[in-house]
């Protein structure tokens, strides 16, 4: 008899939908079939049980212009908690020439072990060199096997350039490594941005026209092409416009092995903000785009264009985001870990947008697979971790800032009428969000090694 049965749910995968009990032992589901009984029983009648989500990309206490995003991996997780994410997957810092890949990354799972759920880790690459591929090696070693390249930000000593992306990207190949890319044209960026200050134009809303759709599709097809011919599976991050997933699509149809991303604000919010008196504080990169864009990507969730959405989550406080005078002078970068699942439940599914399998597809089976952590994590299957979300489909309710978990007084949703609610999560069999609170505890979450 299982220790722990949850009873009655409505039990959704992105392979269909049916009522059963689900039975755990030792932090695992152990049973699937109806009418199982246990020492202990949860009752999920009228609910629906999900996979827990996992938000495969997000930035907790990262250093930003001598500041850091106002989430640690404490506050940042029990916000994902009580949004129904039971796993994180966030970056290391890179800090070279000082340490190596595998330092930043052991440096970086130091700082997370406070963590609630469960989380893993993607490099972040900068200043990388050819004769640092022992590096690549020792981190995959560790269990990271996905690799963040900036295509941009030379401004700031970020960007790797093509011949860079060329032999990383092959070094990954041979290693069993995967790439993921923040896709934008430096180029154009530095020539856009560089037009608007000697016109003084550097007001909020310029921010969208200094690194335009051009830029993520030139940098998508470039990135793709390179990653094709290396023979490595490439991620696109935060995928923010049409022109972007076109780019993608091309690529794909290419023979490339691509997985594209999007983030809720793409889905949801446009440039149309940055016109607001606080537009500022939507200061993220890429930009919000138009509503022609919008559609577009909620189009490329339902065809199976886009495989997964993730938030991009690295959030600031007002006082964070205040207004310098210039959108150069501003810390980019939106909160949104514990948004992600209801805003997709309500405008996605809710509006019939999507439906709850690919719901489950885009926010749970699709990233655990991206990140080489399926079935493990993503999966509701005798054996995978017994993480669970359950959504009452019926509760509605209104974002503020204040009722959530998320360590800044700014929301971007502020005010949006939600329907449908996470009510119950579940990490490793542990209840960790009940009943509107927190139940989990300092230090449960453990690091999840990936595997290609
Ligand atoms: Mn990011």
């Amino acid at each position: 008899m299982p220790e722990l049965i949850i009873k009655g749910g409505t039990v959704v995968t992105p392979q269909g939908t049916a009522e059963t009990d689900i039975g755990i032992d030792s932090e695992r589901i152990s049973a699937l079939a109806p009418g199982l009984s246990g020492h202990r029983e949860i009752d999920a009648t009228g609910l629906i049980v999900l996979p827990g989500v996992i938000d495969a990309h997000t930035h907790m206490e990262l250093p930003v212009r001598g500041s850091r995003s106002s989430d640690d991996f404490l506050s940042g997780t029990i916000a994902a908690a009580c949004g129904g994410v039971t796993t994180i997957a966030d970056f290391s810092v890179g800090t070279p020439p000082d340490t190596t890949l595998p330092e930043e990354i052991e440096a970086r799972l130091e700082t997370a072990t406070k963590a609630v759920v469960d989380y893993t880790l993607h490099g972040e690459v900068i200043g990388w060199q050819p004769d640092r591929e022992t590096e690549l090696v020792e981190a995959i070693n560790l269990g990271v096997h996905t690799f963040k390249f900036y295509m941009t930000y030379s401004r700031s000593g970020r960007m790797s350039d093509d011949g860079t992306l060329f032999h990383a990207f092959a070094a990954l190949a041979r290693n069993g490594g995967r790439a993921m890319v923040h896709a934008e044209n430096d180029a154009i960026i530095n020539a856009l941005t560089d037009a608007f200050e000697s016109q003084g134009k550097l007001d909020i809303d310029s921010l969208p026209q200094s690194r335009p759709p051009l830029c993520e599709a030139e940098a998508i097809a470039r990135a793709a092409l390179i990653a094709q011919h290396t023979g490595v599976c490439l991620r696109i991050a935060h995928v923010s416009s049409q022109l972007g997933l076109d780019a993608a699509q091309t690529a794909r149809a290419a023979g490339g092995e691509l997985i594209a991303e999007t983030c809720p604000q793409y889905l949801l919010l446009d440039e149309q903000v940055y016109a607001r008196p606080d537009g500022h504080l939507y200061a993220a990169t890429p930009p919000l785009r138009t509503q022609t864009d919008c559609q577009a990507l909620w189009k490329g969730l339902s065809t199976g264009a886009i495989d997964m959405v993730a938030t991009d989550h690295c959030p600031f406080t007002r006082d964070q985001k205040r207004w310098a005078g210039s959108f150069l002078k501003l810390p980019y970068g939106l909160p949104g870990v514990e948004t992600l699942l209801p805003l997709l439940l309500s405008d996605g599914v809710l509006q019939r947008r999507i439906s709850l399998e690919q719901l489950v597809q885009l926010v749970s089976a699709g990233p655990a697979k991206a990140l080489g952590i399926y079935p493990r994590k993503g999966a509701i299957a005798v054996g995978s971790d017994a993480d669970l979300v359950f959504i009452d489909l019926a509760e509605e309710w209104t974002i503020t800032a204040d009722a959530l978990h998320m360590r800044t007084d700014f929301n971007p949703y502020e005010g949006r009428r939600i329907v449908g609610r996470p009510v119950m999560t579940l990490s490793r069999g542990r209840v960790v969000f009940d009943g509107g609170r927190f139940c989990g505890e300092e230090g449960w979450g453990r690091f999840i090694s990936q595997t290609v």
